[in-house]
């Protein structure tokens, strides 16, 4: 049994709408240039980009985290920034979980979003939320966070320190199977995306 001396004091956060974390232990910055591929639309991608420059920031996540560790957690917050590129709206990269049983908890602070949600057996969803609303993301589904408005997306998130990611799954399938777009009238629908090909059923 470990020492009461040897353990992490435990973390005190102060988290605010904007995404703002006292008391983090990392942060990360994905820019435009970093979304080569993400997007379904290059022509729109190179205009944005064109336009907007490649270090324009689309989202930014700030955590806590003690270590990699079974049991550990992984707490942070996910601020997407509002746009468009084409008629797609700014995604996350998206990801499955390395250890893909991990489950994770997606809590809205801000902004309007959609958390798009897809299994590699074809299951699809896509759930609105907006400050106060949360989604309990089980294992096994792969996971995207989409801004639908017009102010930043905010999320604080939770989860298993030892899960990991895997971005290549949806790369390797064309990109997700959902698209989340304009709908012409202000708002967004999913589409489906005829370059998405289907995941890979196991991982290598
Ligand atoms: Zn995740």
């Amino acid at each position: 049994m470990a020492s009461l001396e040897r353990l992490p004091e435990p973390g005190t956060l102060n988290i605010g709408t904007d995404g703002a974390m006292a008391g983090r232990t990392g942060s990360y910055e994905k820019r435009l240039a970093d979304m080569v591929g993400v997007y379904r639309d290059g022509d729109a991608y190179r205009q944005v980009l064109a336009e907007n420059g490649p270090d324009a920031i689309v989202y930014r996540v700030a955590e806590h985290r003690y270590s990699d560790g079974p049991g550990e957690l992984i707490v942070g917050t996910s601020t997407l920034l509002p746009g468009r590129v084409g008629d797609e709206f700014t995604v996350t990269r998206g990801h499955l979980h390395a250890l893909p049983d991990r489950a994770e908890l997606y809590h809205c602070l801000g902004g309007h979003g959609v958390l798009l949600l897809e299994t590699v057996d074809g299951e699809s969803r896509a759930v609105p939320l907006t400050a106060g609303q949360a989604v309990h993301v089980p294992g096994h589904w792969i996971h995207r966070s989409v801004n639908v408005g017009t102010e930043p997306f905010v999320t604080l998130f939770c989860y298993s320190a030892d899960a990991g990611q895997d971005y290549e799954i949806i790369s390797e399938a064309g990109g997700m199977a959902r698209l989340v777009v304009s709908d012409g009238n202000g708002g967004w629908t999913p589409r489906p995306n005829p370059d998405h090909v289907g995941y890979r059923k196991a991982v290598a």
